[in-house]
C-alpha cells in the first residue's frame, strides 16, 4: 500500500505501545470520589510540572478553557483576548454560552496584542462599563501557525495584569511545543498566568484529555464546574495512565516534530505556486499559501497520499507529530513537488 501521511493535525496521533500497556494495567478508582490513584498522580505531576498548587484532568481542552473562563469571571465581566484565539474562533461561543461574559477581541500580530493595548482597555467597571476581569493568552498561537509568544512578552502582560487586579488564563494547548522551542521549562511560561490549560491529546499523543492547572482554590471551583458540565468521570485512571507516560516520554521529542516541520516548510517554500512565511515556522505547524484554491490543492495532495487541511481559501495547514517520520516528510515533499509541477 502507498504511504499515507496525515498532516491534518497533531490530534490524529495514536497512543504509543507504552501508553497502551500503562492503560491496560492502570490502577483505578472512582474519580468522582477523588479515589482514582492514577488520576491523582497525574494531577500532582501536572501541577508540579507547571509550578501550580493543583491540577484537574478534563475531557478536552475546550472544557478546560471554558471552565477557567467561568471560574475567573462573573456574568457581564469583560475578557480581553486576541481576536484569533481558539477561545474566540473555535469554541462555538462557549464563553458567552456558559459564562455570560463579553469577549473584547483585539487585533494581534501572531498572537501578540501590544501590552499598551491591553493597558488602554483595562477598566475596573463602574455604573456604565463592564469590569475587565481576565486576559487570555494562547501559546503556541494556533491560528498564526503555531508561533511562540516570547517569555518576555508573557511577563509584561503578567505584570500589567497584576498591577490592575486582572487574572490571566493561558490557553497552553501546546505549551510544551512553546517551551521546547524557547528552550525553557514550561513552568516559566505558566508562571505568567493564574491558570493554564494544556492538552495531552495533541503532540503528546494521548487518546483523550487535557489538564487545567492553578491554585488550590481555583481547582476546587473548577472541579465543581467540571461536574456541572458533565465532565466528571469514574475509572478515568485508564486515560490518566497514558497522560503520565506522555509527561515522561513525549515532551523532549517535540523538538523532532519542529525540525521536520522546518524541513517540510523549507522545501515547499521554494516551489512555484506555493509560499511559506518561514518566520512563522517555529514549532510543529506549517501554513502554506497557495496560488490555486487551497481546497483544490488539498484534493490533489490527498490523491497522492498526503492529508492536510485548507484553513483559509488560499492557505493550507500542515502539522507534524509523532506518527510523522522522516520518510513521511520526504513523501509529502514529493507530493507537493508533483502538485507544483
Ligand atoms: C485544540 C485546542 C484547544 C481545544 O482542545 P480540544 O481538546 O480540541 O477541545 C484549545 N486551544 C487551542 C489553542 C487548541 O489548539
Amino acid at each position: 500500500m502507498a504511504l499515507l501521511v496525515d498532516l491534518r493535525s497533531d490530534t490524529v496521533t495514536t497512543p504509543t505501545p507504552e501508553m497502551r500497556r500503562a492503560m491496560a494495567n492502570a490502577e483505578v478508582g472512582d474519580d468522582v470520589y477523588a479515589e482514582d490513584p492514577t488520576v491523582n498522580r497525574l494531577q500532582e505531576r501536572a501541577a508540579a510540572l507547571l509550578g501550580k498548587e493543583a491540577a484537574l484532568f478534563v475531557p478536552s481542552g475546550t472544557m478546560g478553557n471554558e471552565i477557567a473562563v467561568k471560574v475567573h469571571t462573573h456574568p457581564g465581566d469583560e475578557v480581553l483576548i486576541d481576536e484569533d484565539a481558539h477561545i474566540v474562533k473555535w469554541e462555538l461561543g462557549a464563553a458567552a454560552f456558559i459564562s455570560n461574559v463579553q469577549l473584547h477581541t483585539l487585533p494581534n500580530q501572531r498572537g501578540i496584542v501590544p501590552v499598551g493595548e491591553y493597558a488602554r482597555r483595562i477598566h475596573p467597571g463602574d455604573d456604565h462599563t463592564p469590569s475587565t476581569r481576565l486576559i487570555c493568552l494562547e501559546n503556541t498561537h494556533n491560528a498564526s501557525g503555531g508561533v511562540v509568544l516570547p517569555l518576555e512578552y508573557m511577563r509584561e502582560v503578567w505584570c500589567l495584569a497584576r498591577q490592575n487586579n486582572v487574572e490571566v488564563h493561558l490557553d497552553g494547548a501546546r505549551i510544551f511545543n512553546a517551551a521546547v522551542a524557547l528552550g525553557v521549562p514550561a513552568k516559566e511560561l505558566a508562571d505568567c498566568a493564574h491558570s493554564v490549560m494544556f492538552c495531552l491529546s495533541k503532540g503528546l499523543a494521548c487518546p483523550v484529555g487535557s489538564m487545567l492547572c492553578g491554585s488550590r482554590a481555583f481547582i476546587e471551583e473548577a472541579r465543581r464546574l467540571r461536574k456541572i458540565l458533565g465532565g466528571a468521570m469514574r475509572q478515568v485512571g485508564i486515560l490518566a495512565a497514558a497522560g503520565l507516560v506522555a509527561l515522561d516520554t513525549m515532551i523532549e521529542r517535540l523538538a523532532e516534530d519542529h525540525a521536520r516541520a522546518r524541513r517540510l516548510a523549507e522545501a515547499i517554500a521554494g516551489m512555484p505556486g506555493f509560499g511559506v512565511d518561514m518566520a512563522t515556522v517555529q514549532t510543529n505547524m506549517v501554513y502554506v499559501q497557495t496560488e490555486a484554491p487551497a481546497r483544490r490543492v488539498v484534493q490533489q495532495l490527498e490523491m497522492l497520499g498526503v492529508l492536510c487541511l485548507d484553513v483559509f481559501p488560499h492557505t493550507i495547514r500542515l502539522v507534524t507529530h509523532k506518527d510523522v517520520g522522516d520518510e513521511h516528510i520526504t513523501h509529502a515533499i514529493d507530493a507537493f513537488a508533483k502538485v507544483a509541477g
